[in-house]
């Protein structure tokens, strides 16, 4: 396969209600779409999932669409392309940022999809070598942002068990207290339930950890500062609880390093945030190969992401639900036709050829007004 056209169409997508995220507060989230044309005139999707601000990884939007437009697709004209892991290879030899490398490698799937007539669900089964049937539909959670008040928090958690979630995850800053998540512990007992730091606190904060680890919290993600692993080593070594790590894991590197360090148990394993979907398979299997457990987390995608994830979520691989929310979630209007509905907890994974969605009229409308060109 060869890429010949390719073009960049932003999005500035406009949130429901604010998100709170860490130290920013995000009313809109400008999203790049990626598009890649192939010699038959197959057309990819792929998408920049980097936020506005270095809040989360140090890689933003803009520069990833900067580096992508600059140095990245300028290489792939001269190039031949037999399988999405070749590409990923050729990918990651660029050393971009991880979320821009990304973006191009989904739109491989969906290209390498589209061209042998099958789902990218089933395409990366078939990567996998398995040739069992593939999962219709998966398990999904949903992650509630910062909320001033308990009471505002439990009414949000209510709203969300309603709407069929089957997996809470909250996220928490350092002036949570104890006494709120014991109050929101006690009035949902049961509920699965996670919550994720991003990176908020420090080792000091060690004994508001030993004072929720009786709270039957499913695990604790992210607690402390990105790339520290000898801290989560040893914040886990004195919890029962089991740490998540997110924001600290890229490479292989860094699985081996959660490995030898037992710096935590668990994995989000998000697409974006290792390079694409290649990555993600083998980051994965590594970890699962030495007793990790892993899970597919969400960077408040677009209807392209979001299809890309219940693509990646639906794999044998996956056992623990994924931060996969419905279209309806966080945006108020979508990029694609398709809708995504959680029934009985679950969204239905798209399984028409490539990735199994459209844009819709609107995107589609900004999409021609954007030329392509040519590599
Ligand atoms: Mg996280």
């Amino acid at each position: 396969m060869q890429i010949v056209e390719y073009k960049m169409v932003q999005f500035l997508m406009r949130l429901k209600k604010p998100y709170r995220f860490a130290e920013s507060t995000y009313q809109t989230r400008p999203i790049n779409i990626l598009a890649l044309k192939d010699e038959l005139g197959n057309v990819g999707l792929g998408e920049v999932e980097a936020f506005q601000f270095p809040n989360y990884i140090d890689e933003t939007q803009s520069e990833c669409v900067r580096i992508l437009n600059t140095r990245i697709l300028p290489l792939l004209g001269s190039k031949k392309f037999d399988t999405p892991f070749e590409f990923s290879k050729f990918i990651d030899s660029t050393n971009g940022p991880y979320m821009a490398r990304a973006a191009a490698e989904m739109a491989i799937w969906d290209l390498f999809a589209k061209r042998n007539g099958v789902s990218v669900q089933k395409l990366i089964m078939l990567a996998l070598g398995r040739t069992d049937a593939v999962k219709p539909e998966v398990s999904v959670g949903v992650a509630i942002g910062i909320k001033d008040e308990t009471s505002e928090l439990i009414a949000e958690i209510r709203r969300q068990l309603e709407l069929g979630y089957t997996r809470i995850k909250l996220k928490i800053k350092p002036k949570y207290t104890v006494k709120m998540l014991k109050e929101v512990r006690t009035e949902f007992p049961n509920q699965l339930m996670m919550i994720d730091c991003n990176s908020q606190y420090g080792l000091k904060d060690k004994s508001f950890f030993q004072n929720i680890d009786g709270l039957n919290f499913a695990m604790i993600e992210q607690p402390l500062a990105k790339n520290d692993f000898r801290n989560h080593a040893k914040l886990q070594a004195q919890l029962n609880t089991d740490i998540c790590l997110d924001e600290n894991i890229f490479n292989s590197e860094d699985i081996w390093k959660v490995i030898n360090l037992q710096a935590g148990r668990v994995i989000n394993m998000k697409i974006a945030r290792v390079g694409g979907i290649s990555n993600a398979l083998a980051l994965t299997t590594l970890a699962e190969k030495h007793g990790l457990k892993v899970w597919c987390g969400g960077m408040l995608e677009t209807g392209v992401g979001r299809a890309f994830n219940l693509a990646l979520a639906s794999m044998p691989l996956f056992s623990f639900p994924g931060d996969i929310s419905a279209s309806d979630r966080y945006y108020e209007k979508d990029i694609v036709n398709e809708k995504f509905s959680i029934v009985n907890g679950k969204i239905r994974v798209p399984d028409t050829p490539g990735l199994g969605v459209s844009l819709n009229e609107f995107a589609q409308a900004k999409f021609n007004e954007i030329e392509w060109t040519k590599i």
